[in-house]
Parts: C-alpha cells; structure tokens; sequence
C-alpha cells in the first residue's frame, strides 16, 4: 500500500474512534482516552499531504468511511469496479495521487 494512502486509511481509524469514545461521553463514560486519540491524530495528520488531507476531510462529510478498499475489483463504497491498471498500487502511477473511486469519490486502498 503506498504511505499516503496507509496513512489516510490510519487517521480514518483514529477518527473513527474518536467517533466512539465521544458517543461513549454523551452515556456518561470517561473522556480520558479521548485527548490521547487527538494528539495522536494531529500528529498523523501533519505527515499527510495537505491536498490529500483536504480530499480527506471533504469525504468524510458524505460518508461514513473515505478511504475503502477494493475487494474483487470493486470500491467497497460502492461496488464499483475498479480499472484494471489501478489494482496494484494505492497511488497512481503517473500523476502519484492517491487513487479515487470513479463512481464514488472515496479513496482507494489495495488489499
Ligand atoms: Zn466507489
């Protein structure tokens, strides 16, 4: 998997768990662990290039999960299939900028 996209794919994990631990506040839960998840994700978040960073964050806003993977050819988003030159690395080869689902938008991972 190339770096940004892992990196990409890392801070939606912290995201999402910064997700939990705030619906886990509103029952009343303790808060601890929920400074250590934004250290942790503004630490990520300065190694992403910024233009990825910036397609991120758009994403997030319309779904759930940004960055997916592709399983059996298809974006797991959406089950759009991928093209066959894209398969073999998160990156494209030529302009190296994550790859991006042509039907859905969200960023690509290769498993
Ligand atoms: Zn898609």
């Amino acid at each position: 998997m190339a770096d940004g996209v892992q990196k990409l794919a890392a801070l939606q994990d912290i995201d999402l768990m910064i997700r939990d631990v705030s619906e886990e506040k509103d029952l009343g839960f303790s808060t601890e662990g929920r400074v250590s998840l934004d250290e942790a994700r503004e630490k990520l978040a300065g190694q992403i290039e910024n233009r990825d960073l910036r397609l991120y964050e758009r994403l997030r806003k319309r779904y759930d999960r940004a960055v997916v993977p592709v399983i059996d050819h298809r974006c797991v988003g959406c089950s759009n299939m991928v093209p066959t030159a894209r398969r073999m690395s998160g990156e494209d080869r030529t302009t190296r900028k994550v790859v991006v689902c042509e039907n859905c938008g969200r960023i690509l991972f290769f498993v």
